[in-house]
């Protein structure tokens, strides 16, 4: 017998291709928005500058100041290039740090957003944004967020570097992960969560072989999506909790993070998740889960545990704490002393073994 579940759509548009980056102004057009402010990282400043060029007179400026975790002061210099230059949208090329601040912006303005993804994190695909103020990362929902256009060029995922491009891939598997055992899960997200997991996973070792491998680029980006689209509708559990906790208490590398956690956060749930542990094995073409996921990040060259990322190991009772408070629904109970466990044998970069009893 079917599970009962509530199931909400989230109203966006998606355009996936190779050579799609020439089809953003037809959608800016289509938006009916003529004057868009072009956003990119620094790094990628003149990809940004030849985007601008390609809109031609639909772009009236670029600014390239994105940063990591959405700084509220990046923002409000947006803003103020938004304004002076009378922007009627935005078109955001990047990774989740550009994506994040075109929400940012439209959070504060209403403005639609065209974004071109050119990373695997899937923030293009929900509704959530998450800003960094004096040191404080806050983290909402919102559908005055959600981008209304996905561009999805495999072209342009071309020059991603392999470990970024596992760090951020790994970074989408832990959202489709999640999605599997959420306490809202229904049979739509857990579909593309399936597919999105087995599409990543496979393509990322043909990367690591081949970062010009288009087919495993097209492979990759569509299992972003999926998984994106997960974390855009249904809720997360302990693996994103324990990351918002060591992102916002101890500012680590985000995607990395997620990598490390991920095999430990999974362990902990093996037991209590066994029809999510069956659907990820089937997705992975392992029976251990957890173990191919930490092989996985082994073969992206990711380093193993929190350490390598500068945490002290004096830190993990504070970490410990902070994901204790207010803990999100999650399929195993929440302990203090299997969480710290848990911390320890992250930041060690250890392999996950599976909890007491399992
Ligand atoms: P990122 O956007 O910070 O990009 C990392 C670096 O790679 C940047 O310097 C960027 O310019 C560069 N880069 C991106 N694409 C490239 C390419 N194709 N070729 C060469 N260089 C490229 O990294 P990310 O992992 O995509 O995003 C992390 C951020 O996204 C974090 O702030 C995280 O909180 C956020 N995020 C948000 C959500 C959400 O739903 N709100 C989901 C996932 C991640």
């Amino acid at each position: 017998m079917a599970d009962a579940f509530t199931y909400e759509a989230l109203p966006q548009r998606v355009v996936f291709g190779r050579g799609t980056l020439a089809r953003v102004g037809e959608e800016v057009t289509r938006l009916g928005r003529r004057r868009a402010l072009v956003l990119s990282t620094p790094q990628q400043g003149a990809d940004a500058h030849r985007l601008a060029l390609l809109l031609g007179p639909l772009a009236v400026g670029v600014f390239p100041q994105a940063a990591m975790h959405t700084p509220v002061d990046v923002t409000e210099r947006a803003l103020h290039d938004v304004e002076r230059a009378d922007a009627d949208c935005i078109v955001a090329l990047g990774g989740g740090s550009t994506t994040g601040l075109g929400k940012a912006i439209a959070l504060r303005t209403g403005l639609d957003q065209v974004v071109v993804p050119t990373t695997y994190a899937g923030s293009e695909a929900t509704p959530i944004i998450g800003q960094t103020e004096g040191g404080q990362k806050t983290t909402l929902r919102d559908r005055a967020v959600l981008p209304e256009v996905i561009i999805y060029d495999a072209e342009l995922t071309l020059a991603l570097p392999p470990r970024l491009s596992f760090a951020s891939g790994l970074n989408a598997i832990a959202h489709a992960v999640e999605a599997l055992y959420a306490a809202d899960a229904n049979p739509v997200t857990s579909t593309l969560a399936e597919q999105g997991i087995a599409a990543l996973a496979a393509a990322l070792p043909r990367i690591a072989a081949d970062p010009t491998d288009i087919e495993a680029r097209s492979d990759a980006l569509l299992g972003a999506w999926a998984c994106g689209t997960c974390l855009g509708t249904v809720g997360m559990a302990l693996h994103h909790k324990l990351c918002h906790a060591l992102g916002g208490g101890f500012d680590l590398p985000h995607a990395e993070m997620h990598a490390i956690i991920l095999p430990h956060a999974l362990a902990y749930n093996r037991a209590a998740a066994p029809r999510a542990m069956t659907r990820l094995a089937h997705a992975l073409g392992s029976p251990d889960p957890a173990a191919r996921l930490f092989q996985l990040a082994r073969d992206g060259r990711l380093p193993a545990g929190l350490r390598a990322l500068g945490l002290a190991e004096a830190a993990l009772d504070r970490a410990a704490d902070l994901a204790m408070a207010s803990p999100y629904p999650n399929p195993a109970p929440i302990e203090r002393a299997r969480i710290r466990q848990l911390l320890q044998a992250a930041w060690e970069g250890r392999e996950p073994v599976p909890a007491d009893g399992d």
